[in-house]
């Protein structure tokens, strides 16, 4: 064979990888794979056999999947190119037109989006428990054609926590997975699947990959999808594949619902994560842990320092026993209470504005779970498209300011905090100096 061409030799020739196996794990940064004996083609296409194309697998995203279905106790994950595209990836596995969910009032605004925005227009309905600790609450919205229940684990803007036991068993006894989203708790603090959770999703933008590079998502199945039991609501998992194939069940058992996503969403719809975010979130998950216990320990020193504070007017913190769900939550969260919550300034909008703009070591941005601290004014950004009335239901009041706590010397934060509370409070200093003297 001659000499081939430049153009030709500069996309083809590369030094072979030595013997020793990488420790890290490395980035397969590419489309797509290539077919190293003719018939491996067939027994892809086929039997889904090795590596074709990396919008249906990929080694690095493999590897990303293996670690979180290890890390939430479940059997199998599928990453995704975000957390949104994880919700929409799990509801539409579970729901078609014409079926039903039924959803805590208490979900991150992107979700709620979805649902009745999006998932309305695809012909899937929903109800909104709000009283989410009443298992009853659950019960009673339930139909025949009622295919899910979402929740989340901690939830903002009250950090409601989700008794998980108890609303996975309303939805056993109708045979409907409970789906919820931990991405505020991480699997180092719960992990809902030994709860009873059947499904758990994440927004890997936030504390899985935790130092705010990259957006991604994954999702998280128990693997135990009860055909006895379940299979009539869910006959896209039961009946045989196009063609007369074997139906998902007998071919994958318990997976048939992850299978599903897997198989017949994810790649279909394409919210594919780039195998360079999947290595990230690999890279940030092998340190959840430790930032995840001082973000927890930071974020409960400063919401107990700033519930003494005259300048704010309430923090909801499920870490603090003045929380309603606190006992709740020191049984789920042995290790720690998480540490995105929000606190009120005693005040309205304008004195929030000032401790924003007072604000130095937190950064003011619209992200969560980052080893920085990150503050944000629900009201006028994440929550602006509801009512008032809406907000103040879910406990967003023009005062409320969010934060998610960072790795940061926590006497840094308190600092930063006391000076920006102390420029923000002038307006309403005054009346709190009468307060106090009138105490
Ligand atoms: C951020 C977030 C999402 C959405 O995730 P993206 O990665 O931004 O798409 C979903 N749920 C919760 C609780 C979140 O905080």
């Amino acid at each position: 064979m001659g000499r081939r061409g430049f153009t030709t030799r500069q996309v083809h020739e590369r030094g072979r990888a030595g013997a020793s196996s990488p420790r890290a794990t490395p980035i397969y940064l590419t489309a797509g794979f290539s077919f190293d004996e003719y018939g491996d083609a067939a027994s892809h296409f086929g039997a889904g056999e090795g590596y074709a194309y990396t919008r249906i697998g990929n080694p690095t995203i493999d590897a990303v999947e293996g670690a979180l279905a290890a890390l939430e106790g479940g059997s199998q994950a599928l990453l995704l190119a975000s957390g949104q595209a994880a919700t929409s990836v799990a509801l539409l596995s579970l729901a078609a037109a014409g079926d039903h969910i039924v959803v805590s009032n208490h979900i991150y605004e992107g979700s709620r989006g979805l649902i009745l925005d999006n998932l309305s227009r695809f012909g899937i309905e929903a109800d909104f428990v709000d009283d989410i600790g009443d298992p009853a609450a659950w019960e009673a919205a339930i139909r025949p054609e009622t295919k899910a229940l979402f929740a989340e684990s901690i939830s903002n803007a009250t950090n409601r926590i989700l008794d998980i036991a108890a609303v996975s068993a309303v939805g056993r006894r109708h045979g409907i997975p409970l789906v919820v989203d931990n991405t505020f708790a991480t699997p180092y603090l719960l992990r809902p699947i030994e709860h009873g959770a059947d499904v758990v999703v994440h927004s890997a933008s936030k504390f899985l990959s935790g130092q705010g590079t990259v957006i991604g998502g994954a999702i998280v199945d128990s693997g135990r999808f009860d055909a006895a039991r379940s299979g009539a609501k869910f006959p896209h998992l039961v009946a045989p594949g196009r063609g007369g194939t074997a139906s998902l069940v007998e071919r994958t058992g318990g997976d048939a619902r992850i299978a599903y996503a897997r198989e017949s969403v994810a790649p279909r719809l394409g919210p594919t994560p780039s195998p360079l975010n999947a290595f990230f979130i690999g890279q940030g998950i092998e340190t959840l842990s430790l930032r995840v216990d001082r973000q927890s320990a930071n974020a409960l020193a400063v919401a107990t320092w700033l519930a003494t504070h005259p300048a704010v007017a309430s923090v909801d913190y499920a870490g603090l026993p003045s929380h309603p769900d606190h006992a709740l939550a020191s049984e789920l969260l042995p290790d720690g209470y998480g540490s995105v919550f929000t606190f009120t300034v005693a005040g309205d909008a304008g004195d929030a504005r000032r401790v924003v703009e007072a604000l130095d070591v937190f950064t003011h941005m619209t992200h969560l779970g980052d080893v920085r601290s990150l503050v944000l004014h629900p009201a006028s950004t994440s929550h602006t498209h509801l009512t008032e009335a809406e907000r103040l239901a879910l406990g967003v009041f023009p005062g409320t300011l969010r934060l998610s706590i960072g790795i940061e010397d926590v006497d840094d934060l308190i600092d930063d905090l006391g000076r920006a509370l102390a420029a923000g409070a002038a307006s309403v200093a005054p009346a709190v100096a009468r307060a106090e003297v009138s105490a």
